[in-house]
């Protein structure tokens, strides 16, 4: 099975797409950590696409494309892909479904953890003291929130009328989370 893991930054989403690796054995695809990369590796993608990142707007849809479609194409992650942060836009849901139908895939489930924007920013500052990301200030952090309702929750909508939408509440304790996402893969 693939799945497509939803949420506004700092929703938890990377924290339960590892969980989900581990447990059920998957590929985590964070397009997110995939840029990031670049970024540090200094290639011409990742020159191109700092300032991007860093002012909390969204990467070109064919520089991500080309990224998920390596993975998806690699016979070794076949049926077991989990999309952290793809699709971000309805282009990007609509281009997920030609890519995956090409090489004979579909998605199995969608899960959006919800949380409320003061949780964001708690988790945000808490996490950039962590991880030192450049754009996990609580600036930036949201301007990523309203781009994510800007142009993520229309993708939510177009999975809901494809019956393929699960929402969890990503205000309880991690592993309440944990336990819930389980419960729900293990009926799949
Ligand atoms: P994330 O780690 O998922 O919070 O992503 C960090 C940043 O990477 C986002 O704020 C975007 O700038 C960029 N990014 C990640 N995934 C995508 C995507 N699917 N489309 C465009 N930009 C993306």
């Amino acid at each position: 099975m693939n799945i497509v893991i939803f949420g506004p930054p700092g929703a938890g989403k990377g924290t339960q797409s590892k969980f989900i690796a581990e447990k059920f054995k998957m590929f985590q695809l964070s397009t997110g950590e995939f840029l990031r990369k670049e970024i540090t590796a200094a290639t011409p993608t990742g020159k191109k696409i700092s300032s991007v990142i860093n002012s909390g707007a969204l990467v070109s849809d064919q520089i991500v494309s080309d990224l998920i479609e390596k993975v998806i194409s690699n016979i070794d992650y076949q049926n077991r892909i989990i999309f952290d942060g793809y699709p971000r836009n309805l282009a990007q849901a609509k281009n997920l479904d030609n890519l995956l139908k090409k090489y004979k895939q579909k998605i199995s489930i969608v899960l959006k953890l919800s949380v409320s924007l003061d949780t964001i920013k708690k988790r945000i500052s808490e996490r950039r003291t962590l991880e030192k990301r450049l754009d996990d200030n609580e600036e930036i952090a949201i301007k990523r929130y309203e781009t994510y309702e800007k142009s993520t929750e229309p993708v939510i909508e177009y999975y809901k009328k494809l019956n393929l939408l699960k929402v969890i509440n990503g205000e309880k304790p991690i592993n309440q989370i944990n336990k819930e996402i389980s419960d729900i893969m293990t009926l799949i």
